[in-house]
C-alpha cells in the first residue's frame, strides 16, 4: 500500500513522519471489534446514544484549537471556515442525540388485531425499526470535520444504534488519527467497547475497497466524487450478499437566473454568486457549477457584472495538488468541448484564479461532456433562446443535488413548468439564496435523483439522515414482554 502522509495543503509538503495505512488485518479486526459491538449497541437506550454522542461533541470542542490548526494545515480552508464547520459538527452530534433520546430510532406503528377474515381481519402486527449493524463509512476531503470521522454519516449511525468504521480521507490523515483517538477516549470513560467507533486509513483505493468487501460491513455511506461513489457503490452491490450503499456524490447544481430577477436585482445577484462560487475555493458538492440564462438585455448586462464581480476575487490554495490538477484539466476538457472562458486567467501560485465560461443550451443539451462537475472555482454559463430550452439544460442534467429558481414569484403556467422541471432533477429546490451551504434541520433533503445520490429516497444531512441505517421488521402476534420494550431491540 502507498505511503499516507500529511501535507501541509498551502506549501505542499510533508508534514510528520509517515503514517501507518491499515493492512488487510487492521481492517479485518476493525471490522470484527464493530460486528461485536453491534449487539449492545442495538440494545442501547436513547439516553445511552444521546450521552455518547453529546461527549463526542464535548470532546471536539475542547480541543477545538489544536484541531482547527491541524485542520487548517492540512486542507487550507482557513480558521474561520473550520471553526465554523466544528461548531456545525457539534450541532450535528448534539441533534442526533436529541432524537435518539426522543425516541426517534425506536418508533413504531402499532396495528392492533382485526376479527374476521382476511383482508379485512389480520393478526396484531408491531412495526418497527432495527439498527443494520455496523456501517462503512468514507470521508470526504472538503469538509474535515462535517463529513468526516465525527460527521453526519458517523452521527446518524451511532443515533440509529449502529457501529462505525471509518475510512479516513487521505487528504486530512493527522486530523482523522486526533479525532479518531478522541473517540476511544470518550468510549473508554463511558466503558463502551472501543470497536463501537473503528478507523481505517490508506492512500489508496485499496483500503476502502476491502472494507466495503468485508462480510460484517452492513451498509456504507459514502460522501465524495461521483466516480469514487459509483466504484464502491458497485462494490456493495457485487458482494455475495449485498448491502446498501448511500452514495452522496458530486453535482453541478444548476442556477436559473430569469430576466425578471435580473432586472431588478441583477448586480446584487451577481455578487451573491461571485461569492458562493469561489467560496472555500469552489470546494463544496453544492457549488454552483452552472448558471442558466434566458438570452436578453437583462442576461447580458448579468454576465458583465458576474464577471466584473468573479474578476477580483483570489481564491485560497486547494486541498490538495491532484485537486488543483484535476481542477484544470477540467476547465481545459470544458473548453475543448465547446466552452468559451470570459475571464482572464488569473492563476496564482497556490492558489487557481476562479473560471466562467459560457455555452448555448443546444450545446449543453447535446454534449455531455459540458454537463461533468468540475471541482473548484468554475461555473458554467448556459445561454438559452427561451422557456423551453431551460427545461431541456435541466432535463439534460438529470440528477443534481440543488437546482435554484430566481424569478419565479408568481403563479403562472410558465413558472409552475420550471418548477416540475426543477423539482425532477434536485434533492433540493431553492428559490431565494444560493445552494452553498446544507442547514442541518428536520426538513433537509441532500441527495437528489441519480447521480446526485446512489439512494435518491435518502439524505446525508437532517434528520432524516438516520433512518438510513434502520431497516424495518414486523412483529406479527408478539407475546406482551417484547411488546412492552416499545420498540427496543432485544
Ligand atoms: P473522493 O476522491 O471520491 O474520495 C472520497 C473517499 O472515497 C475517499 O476515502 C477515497 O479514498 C474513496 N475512493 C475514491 N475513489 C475510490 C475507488 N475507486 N474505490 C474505492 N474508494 C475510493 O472525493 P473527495 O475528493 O473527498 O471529495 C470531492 C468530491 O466529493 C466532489 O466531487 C464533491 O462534489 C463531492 N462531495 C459531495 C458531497 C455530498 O454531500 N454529496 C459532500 C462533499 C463532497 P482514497 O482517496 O484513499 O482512494
Amino acid at each position: 500500500m502507498s505511503t499516507l502522509i500529511s501535507i501541509d495543503a498551502r506549501t505542499g509538503q510533508a508534514h510528520g513522519a509517515p503514517l501507518p495505512a491499515s493492512t488487510p488485518s487492521d481492517i479485518d479486526a476493525s471490522v470484527c471489534a464493530a460486528s461485536a459491538a453491534s449487539p449492545l449497541w442495538a440494545r442501547s437506550d436513547g439516553a445511552a446514544r444521546g450521552t455518547l454522542l453529546r461527549a463526542l461533541a464535548e470532546a471536539l470542542e475542547a480541543d477545538r484549537e489544536p484541531l482547527v490548526a491541524c485542520a487548517d494545515r492540512e486542507t487550507a480552508l482557513g480558521p474561520v471556515r473550520l471553526n465554523g464547520e466544528l461548531d456545525r459538527t457539534c450541532f450535528q452530534l448534539r441533534r442526533f442525540a436529541e432524537l435518539a433520546e426522543q425516541g426517534l430510532p425506536y418508533a413504531q406503528t402499532d396495528d392492533p388485531a382485526v376479527p374476521g377474515a382476511p383482508p379485512v381481519g389480520h393478526p396484531a402486527m408491531l412495526r418497527q425499526q432495527l439498527p443494520l449493524g455496523p456501517v462503512a463509512m468514507f470521508a470526504a476531503s472538503n469538509f474535515p470535520f462535517a463529513f468526516s470521522v465525527l460527521g453526519g454519516d458517523t452521527a446518524s449511525a451511532l443515533a440509529a444504534g449502529c457501529p462505525v468504521v471509518v475510512k479516513a480521507h487521505p487528504g486530512h490523515p493527522e486530523l482523522s488519527q486526533r479525532v479518531f483517538a478522541q473517540t476511544q477516549s470518550v468510549l473508554a470513560r463511558q466503558g463502551l467497547p472501543a470497536g463501537l467507533i473503528g478507523m481505517v486509513q490508506g492512500a489508496d483505493v485499496a483500503v476502502g475497497v476491502a472494507l466495503i468487501r468485508h462480510p460484517l460491513i452492513a451498509a456504507g455511506a459514502f460522501t465524495g466524487s461521483t466516480r469514487g461513489g459509483l466504484a464502491l457503490w458497485a462494490e456493495a452491490n457485487a458482494r455475495p450478499r449485498p448491502i446498501p450503499f448511500y452514495g452522496e456524490l458530486g453535482a453541478i447544481n444548476p442556477v436559473v437566473a430569469l430576466p425578471q430577477a435580473l432586472a431588478t436585482r441583477g448586480a446584487e445577484l451577481a455578487t451573491t454568486l461571485a461569492g458562493s462560487i469561489t467560496l472555500g475555493c469552489g470546494q463544496f458538492c453544492t457549488n454552483p457549477g452552472t448558471v442558466v440564462l434566458i438570452d436578453g438585455p437583462e442576461s447580458d448586462a448579468f454576465v458583465q457584472q458576474l464577471v466584473q464581480a468573479l474578476t477580483p476575487i483570489a481564491p485560497h490554495a486547494m486541498l490538495t495538488a491532484g485537486m488543483r490538477r484535476a481542477f484544470e484539466h477540467g476547465v481545459v476538457e470544458l473548453v475543448a468541448a465547446g466552452a468559451q472562458p470570459l475571464l482572464p486567467s488569473a492563476a496564482q501560485n497556490a492558489a487557481p484564479g476562479p473560471q466562467l465560461l459560457q455555452v448555448g443550451g443546444a450545446q449543453f443539451v447535446a454534449n455531455p461532456h459540458l454537463r461533468e462537475e468540475v471541482f473548484g472555482p468554475a461555473s458554467l454559463l448556459v445561454r438559452c433562446a427561451d422557456l423551453t430550452e431551460v427545461c431541456a439544460v435541466l432535463q439534460a442534467i438529470g440528477g443534481s443535488l440543488t437546482t435554484t429558481l430566481w424569478g419565479v414569484d408568481e403563479d403562472s403556467e410558465a413558472n409552475r413548468t420550471l418548477v416540475r422541471a426543477a423539482t425532477a432533477i434536485a434533492g433540493r429546490v431553492l428559490f431565494a439564496g444560493v445552494p452553498t451551504g446544507v442547514a442541518v434541520s428536520a426538513g433537509q433533503h441532500h441527495g437528489g435523483p441519480w447521480p446526485a445520490s446512489t439512494a435518491p429516497g435518502t439524505t446525508s444531512v437532517g434528520d432524516a439522515a438516520l433512518a438510513r441505517f434502520l431497516r424495518p421488521v414486523c412483529l406479527q402476534d408478539a407475546p406482551g414482554w417484547l411488546v412492552a420494550r416499545e420498540g427496543l431491540p432485544c
